[in-house]
């Protein structure tokens, strides 16, 4: 079976880590975002897909949920000696030489899809990871009230403040004048199985679909496309995920989700874009918005989805695969 998934960072990978129990014949290909990529000391960053590939190969740091195990942060130390910063983000010294890798390797003439095979090639993540796109999108935040309002780097949004302040907007910058990577949409194509992992809506899956032509392929797909709700109790499980919903007018509710995604063969309220979802699942607190649901069209079932250990994230995997079934028959 040939499984495509559209992945952010941490819960994408954490995802796909069940997958591949659950499903240890299928054909993954994953494809990424980039929208949260930045440049940072001269060197090209790319955060989600890193997550994956680390996640995977067995070089993440488990606990953290990002970055290299058994890191040390000397190279940021000196750097901050010399009053180099940011100072906010997170760059380990293990985890510098992955971005020096990238970095030559684009400077070289290399495509990101290309360098990212190569750096595959040393962590054998067991499926294809395919950014969503070779071209630069960055997603932008736009925060602040009048005179301040202004629009940060994503990173700068999430990571040094933390989400602390309201989002008026999230802009993929890029986006629409980028083409999806190759591979991705004849992927999308011949799919039998798309699935959405709890991976952040609008920053994470929501950027890929951004790219033009990839929202219209999953959409037009005769493959089932599932999800699984990254919102558990109203709330995101980690992260601040409800700022970035609250910016494009999107509740933190599971079955809030499922709309702004959309059924397929739908179109999403208020807005012309195409639907997508033949599933979703939802977690079993969240059983009282099955209803809701399955009235915008799209199948649904309430089932335990916290990632708590790799059986847990399997047996939500299993959920997924017997609802594209059910949607199948
Ligand atoms: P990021 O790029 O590292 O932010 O990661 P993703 O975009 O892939 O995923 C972030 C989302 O994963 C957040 O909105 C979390 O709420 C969600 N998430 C994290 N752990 C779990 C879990 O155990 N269960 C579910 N259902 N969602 C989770
Ligand atoms: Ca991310």
């Amino acid at each position: 079976m040939r499984i495509v998934v559209l992945a952010g960072g941490i819960g994408g990978a954490r995802f796909l880590r069940g997958l591949k129990a659950a499903a240890p014949e299928a054909d993954i290909t994953v494809i990424g975002n980039t929208g949260d990529d930045i440049h940072l000391f001269g060197l090209k960053v790319c955060p989600d897909l890193d997550t994956v590939m680390y996640t995977l190969g067995g070089g993440i740091n488990e606990e953290q949920g990002w970055g290299r195990d058994d890191e040390s942060f000397r190279v940021k130390e000196e750097l901050a000696a010399y009053g180099v910063g940011p100072e906010w983000f997170g760059l380990g010294d293990r985890d510098f030489a992955t971005h020096i890798v990238r970095t030559q390797m684009l400077d070289a003439g290399f495509a990101l899809s290309a360098v990212t095979e190569a750096l595959c090639a040393r962590w054998q993540p067991g499926v294809r990871l395919l950014p969503m796109t070779d071209d630069r999108v960055e997603t932008h935040v736009a925060i602040g009230e009048g005179g301040e309002r202004r629009a940060v780097h994503f990173q700068e949004y999430w990571v040094r403040m933390r989400a602390s302040v309201d989002a008026h907007a999230v802009v993929p910058v890029g986006a629409e004048q980028a083409t999806p990577a190759p591979g991705v949409l004849e992927a999308v194509a011949d799919a039998d199985l798309i699935l959405f992992p709890p991976s952040n809506p609008v920053v994470s899956i929501g950027t890929i679909l951004a790219v033009p032509g990839i929202r219209d392929a999953v959409a037009a797909s005769g493959a089932p496309v599932i999800g699984l709700s990254p919102i558990v109790g109203d709330a995101p499980v980690r992260g601040m995920a409800d700022k970035v919903l609250a910016a494009v007018d999107v509740e933190s509710t599971a079955a809030a989700v499922a709309r702004y995604y959309g059924a397929k063969g739908r179109s999403v309220a208020q807005t012309e874009r195409a639907g997508l979802l033949d599933g979703w699942l939802v977690d079993t607190v969240d059983a009282g918005s099955v209803g809701e649901v399955e009235a915008a069209g799209i199948r649904c079932r309430a089932v335990p989805l916290m990632m708590t250990d790799v059986d847990a994230t399997a047996a939500m995997v299993r959920e997924a695969l017997a609802l594209a079934e059910e949607v199948r028959a």
